[in-house]
């Protein structure tokens, strides 16, 4: 059985000395899981490459009316999934004028840092604690370090999917995950 480690910030013994990392946290910043899965997401290898400072804040800027884009988007087209991921009628009215529900994020697949961009097919709407562990287990140990220009194979958390939904959920209704797969396999690539 392997228990997830948290970082512990103990003070330092000496000065330039760090806190010695577990072994869990070593594997985990090579890319190594002892799983193959994450809140549904399939872990896959990408070529991580850090664009330069402007291009990401250009990208992170732009991002805002992606979001609202890719928002009224799912609202319109994909209302079943937002159901199934469990939003209300309320919370569905606001995701179709293109304001993330409290609690939700959109989250881009490939991050901005990682030379990500803000295509539909790249993000996906999700709820945040779900979505933090995606970056804090999986990607930001591996990231750390890496500046400007920096680029190499990196494993992410992905999905085909643009709405969340609850892995217990997927297994318990494979048909109706299946027809929503295929709904969003014929509306992708458009933005
Ligand atoms: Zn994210």
């Amino acid at each position: 059985m392997i228990t997830e480690d948290k970082f512990v910030h103990a003070k330092r013994a000496k000065k330039g000395a760090k806190p010695p990392k577990t072994a869990a946290q070593l594997n985990a910043a090579q890319g190594k899981f002892p799983f193959t899965e994450i809140n549904g997401f399939k872990l896959k290898e990408v070529e991580w490459t850090v664009p330069d400072k402007k291009t990401r804040k250009r990208r992170r800027s732009a991002f805002g009316k992606v979001r609202e884009e890719f928002l009224k988007h799912i609202g319109a087209t994909m209302e079943p999934a937002l159901r199934e991921m469990g939003l209300t009628d309320k919370q569905i009215e606001q995701v179709k004028k293109g304001t993330a529900p409290n609690g939700y994020n959109v989250h881009h697949k490939l991050p901005i840092h990682g030379g990500g961009k803000n295509e539909f097919s790249n993000l996906i709407l999700m709820p945040i604690k779900p979505h933090d562990e995606l970056h804090h287990k999986v990607m930001d140990p591996q990231v750390a370090q890496m500046q400007s220009g920096d680029s190499k194979k990196v494993i992410i958390p992905w999905t085909d999917d643009m709405v969340y939904v609850d892995p217990e959920r997927k297994k318990a209704q494979p048909q109706k995950s299946v027809l929503i797969a295929k709904a969003m396999e014929s509306r992708r690539g458009r933005a």
